[in-house]
């Protein structure tokens, strides 16, 4: 059985108690990475009173550097379980290595698989297995045909809560970090029954361009949107410049939430 995704109704998943996909728009928000008890629970504060749908935060980061922080583990696991129980909002949170999948289902509600492990197969079957909801980014230089077979693997093992995440592409543009692929919102929702999200804050690299992208990804049909957030982004251990300011977010989520009311 191949192309599972490919047919049948737009899917509307349930995560924590909160529907996604359909006409329903996620706004998924929060820090890069998790860094502090402080920072953590703050940020979710302020995007819960925002009206931000789910929490995302890093314990697991993948850097370009070895050398370079690599988030706080099971530290930071422990609070983003403290955000949740504070919030009540659901977690959204990355897993790099399958020896941490348990520790991992512990707090999250969606398992995000970072850009760089996009074709990781055997975490993706893993994933398959687990029964959680994945949020699946696509690869830095990765064409839609192989984010869909990516998704494949997890939806083959029976797991069908698969949220694709389009977080820009690869170009010669170096103006910006990456070139955010908007065109793939409606081919991918043309091609599938799952979620489609943005990630405007990875695409973008820089905060000024973080608004309008997410205006943009709601106008051409997103079923939602992944942004960074924090209270000091000057502070910031990493993407400290595309990370809105926290005290700022209230008014980000209204433009959004009038932008999806209409698209
Ligand atoms: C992230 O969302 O924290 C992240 C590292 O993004 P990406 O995998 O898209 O680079
Ligand atoms: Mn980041």
């Amino acid at each position: 059985a191949s192309a599972q995704i490919r047919h049948g109704e737009p899917s509307v998943f349930e995560i924590g108690g909160r529907k996604v996909g359909g006409t329903h728009f996620a706004l998924i928000a929060g820090p890069c990475t998790v860094e502090s008890r402080e920072q953590t629970l703050g940020t979710a504060h302020t995007v819960a009173a925002a009206g931000a749908t789910l929490f995302r935060g890093g314990a697991y980061k993948p850097r370009t550097s070895p050398y370079a922080f690599h988030g706080l583990g099971q530290e930071g696991l422990r609070l983003l379980a403290e955000a949740k129980a504070e919030t009540g909002m659901p977690i959204v949170t990355e897993l790099m290595d399958a020896r941490d999948l348990d520790a991992v289902l512990e707090v999250a509600d969606v398992i995000q698989i970072g850009a760089r492990n996009m074709q990781n197969y055997t975490l993706l079957t893993e994933l398959g297995r687990a029964g959680r909801p994945v949020l699946l980014k696509r690869g830095l230089s990765a064409t839609l045909e192989e984010l869909l077979n990516a998704s494949e693997y997890i939806l083959k093992e029976g797991n069908e809560q698969v949220l694709l995440c389009e977080r820009g592409i690869r170009t010669f543009e170096t103006a910006y970090r990456f070139t955010l692929d908007l065109t793939a919102v409606p081919v991918l929702k043309q091609l599938t029954h799952l979620p489609v999200i943005v990630d405007p804050s990875h695409a973008a690299g820089r905060r000024d361009l973080v608004q309008p992208l997410s205006l943009a990804a709601a106008a051409v049909g997103a079923d939602g949107i992944i942004v960074e957030v924090h209270p000091n982004p000057d502070e910031a251990i990493c993407d400290g410049p595309q990370q809105l300011v926290a005290d700022e977010f209230a008014a980000y989520a209204e433009k959004v939430a009038q932008a999806a009311a209409v698209a």
